[in-house]
């Protein structure tokens, strides 16, 4: 058996001793009593008894070890700003923070909403979050009002953490403007706002409810906020995520699980050391951004770098400039990101001195193999890739080069990490796939390992609902992806079995974007499906029928109300979720039960085989998309 087979298997048949020992990677202020308990499946609770605190794991224990070294370094290439943060400064901030989010009344367990740019103060905020054990709540900049709105009444935050503006490819995008807005639609309204005032775009403040950070935090200066000990599985974050319905799930994490799953990833999978540095070209309001731009680096005392900015500008050679600058040793990225890169001179990245650079991890969307082969040798560095969900918090399949080096396989993300028990289910009959080459929903078995979702926010019977009743009987956790695993233990991730779709390596619900196009006056029904795009991954194409049928003959017309129904998700959700193309039916294809037939537009749009369609009412509708395209 190789070293990693036997690695993986003690962290399944024996995951008590497994994971006690990879326990021992974090500080714990309070011994667990008990590594897991699964007495109430699907709910895990790990480290029972166990008292810790991601922000001190995060940050105070290195200020201790490595106070001068570098923790966290800010570039922007929107603003020119650059900074670093050695671990004792970054301490002071994330207490500056700390000291204002306990004078606007924030307490243990209440919600912190941060809806921020790629600035610095994010980041402190989260940390300080952590801190003082309130729930931070971040809401991903890109998006706009009503998205903003939902998450807000979901999440009921008592503080929300904003800034003026973001800015991106040079042009400022107000961010006061959309929260104000998504507050005035939201049914809760939070106590206060806390505002950083980049200078980049004027604030109206109201009065009582607005507060600007600058000044208050200078009030706080010398304030000393120390770190609460928490319960292991204290909430330390939701994190909302597309499903099926339109509503958005907020996943919520622990606190103990979390910092022993990332701090075990850090040595495992990502190979990091401290001192390194490691940079992630995420965003702070994804799932990659909290575990591998925050948590994960700095908790193995690594410096993290904050980009704002494309990675296209003022070059291509941008990013790897800042690989030889801060001699970065790890890297992640989305594949887009990469498929953006290829269009430009490969002399940008091979200006630089990447010699501190050990390897590329690309995740949040299927690598193809081109994409794969291109930057491999473009960097002469192995590219990893790695599958994962906003649920998981951490890679579910990859290659664990710190426990053994394997060989990646083009197309594939690699073969489960420890502690998942990853398995192929029939779709129809749920039973287990065990042969090579079988397509299969990609399911874990529980209890998911730690730094994995507690539950959805709030919503217990949700959580029991949507990801573990998919197989009657059998309490498996679905990750609505296809897969087959070939004779080497290899996964192939083949796509969503549900309707969330991923433009550009972000996760969108078709439904969501559905929703708002169907708020249009003129809009009677639509459809949103995802399909492929070169560039993206995917793209999201709106079919609609609408009211007064007129635009179906006069192009003219219909093209106003392409503009308009795009402007409205751009306005309701963001610009990450307007539909490439609106094109407008007379009837969208369903079956005879009124079922949207999604997956078989798609395929048409794919020009592929729409499948059995003996359901379906209306032939012709189908035919209507094809002559469409
Ligand atoms: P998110 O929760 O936004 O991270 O999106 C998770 C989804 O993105 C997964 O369920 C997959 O559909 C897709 N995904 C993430 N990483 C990969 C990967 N390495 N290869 C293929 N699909 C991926």
């Amino acid at each position: 058996m190789s070293v990693y087979s036997e690695f993986y298997q003690r962290s399944v048949e024996q995951p008590e001793a497994f994971w006690a020992e990879q326990a021992r990677l974090i500080d714990w202020q309070q011994p667990f009593t008990q590594v897991c308990d699964y007495s109430g499946p699907p709910f895990a609770n790990w480290f029972v008894g166990g008292r810790t605190n991601l922000c001190h794991n995060a940050v105070d224990r290195h200020v201790l070890t490595r106070p001068d070294q570098n923790a966290l370094i800010f570039v922007s290439t929107e603003t020119g700003q650059e900074r670093c943060y050695s671990f004792r400064e970054l301490q002071a901030e994330v207490q500056r923070m700390a000291a204002c989010l306990l004078a606007l009344g924030v307490q243990q367990g209440d919600r912190v909403l941060i809806y921020m740019p790629m600035i610095p103060e994010a980041a402190f905020a989260m940390l300080a979050c952590a801190r003082i054990g309130a729930i931070h709540s971040v809401v991903f900049g890109g998006f706009a009002s009503g998205s903003l709105a939902s998450r807000i009444d979901d999440a009921q935050p008592t503080v929300i953490v904003s800034a003026d503006a973001g800015s991106r490819a040079g042009k400022v995008i107000a961010y006061k403007p959309l929260l104000d807005e998504a507050i005035a639609l939201a049914t809760h309204k939070p106590g206060q706002v806390l505002l950083v005032d980049r200078g980049l775009a004027t604030m109206a403040m109201t009065a009582g409810r607005d507060v600007a950070y600058g000044p208050l935090r200078e009030q706080h200066l010398h304030t000393e906020v120390p770190c609460v000990w928490l319960p292991s599985e204290h909430i330390s974050y939701t994190l909302y995520t597309s499903g099926t319905t339109g509503k958005p799930k907020g996943v919520q994490r622990d606190t103990g699980g979390y910092a022993v799953a990332l701090a075990a990833s850090m040595k495992h999978i990502y190979c990091g050391q401290a001192g390194e540095t490691y940079f992630s070209t995420s965003d702070i309001g994804w799932v990659v951004g909290h575990s591998y731009i925050v948590y994960g680096p700095l908790i193995a005392g690594m410096a993290t770098i904050m980009y704002e900015g494309l990675p296209t500008r003022p070059d291509a050679g941008i990013w790897w400039s800042l690989v030889e600058k801060y001699k970065v040793t790890v890297m992640f990225s989305a594949p887009t990101a990469v498929r953006v890169l290829k269009k430009q001179d490969p002399a940008q990245l091979s200006r630089y001195d990447l010699s501190s650079l050990r390897a590329l991890f690309l995740a949040g969307e299927p690598l193809d193999e081109p994409t794969a082969r291109w930057i491999a040798e473009a960097l002469g560095k192995p590219i990893i890739d790695n599958y994962w969900q906003t649920e998981s918090g951490w890679p579910i399949l990859s290659i664990a080069n710190g426990v053994e080096r394997k060989p990646s396989k083009f197309g594939s993300p690699g073969v489960p990490m420890y502690g998942y028990k990853v398995k192929l289910l029939n779709e129809s009959t749920g039973d287990e796939l065990t042969g090579a080459n079988q397509k299969g929903v990609v399911v874990i078995e529980g209890p998911l390992p730690p730094g994995c979702m507690q539950t959805v926010w709030r919503d217990d019977a949700r959580f029991v609902n949507t990801y573990w009743s998919s197989v009657p009987g059998k309490l498996v956790y679905s990750t609505f992806d296809w897969g087959v695993r070939d004779e080497d233990g290899y996964y192939f991730i083949l796509g969503r079995t549900d309707d969330v779709i991923n433009v550009a390596g972000h996760r969108l619900g078709t439904r969501e974007i559905e929703e708002s196009i169907a708020a249009h006056p003129n809009v009677a029904e639509v459809a949103v499906v995802g399909i492929a795009d070169a560039l993206k991954g995917q793209v999201a194409i709106a079919f609609a029928v609408l009211k007064d049928t007129a635009a179906l003959t006069d192009t003219a017309l219909a093209l106003k109300l392409e503009g308009e129904i795009m402007k409205r998700v751009d306005e309701s959700l963001g610009a990450v979720a307007r539909p490439a193309r609106v094109r407008f039916v007379s009837v969208l294809p369903k079956t005879r039960s009124g079922k949207l037939l999604r997956r078989a537009i798609q395929a048409v749009c794919e020009q592929r085989d729409p499948g059995d369609l003996t359901t379906m009412e209306d032939p012709a509708a189908l035919q209507q998309i094809r002559d469409l395209l």
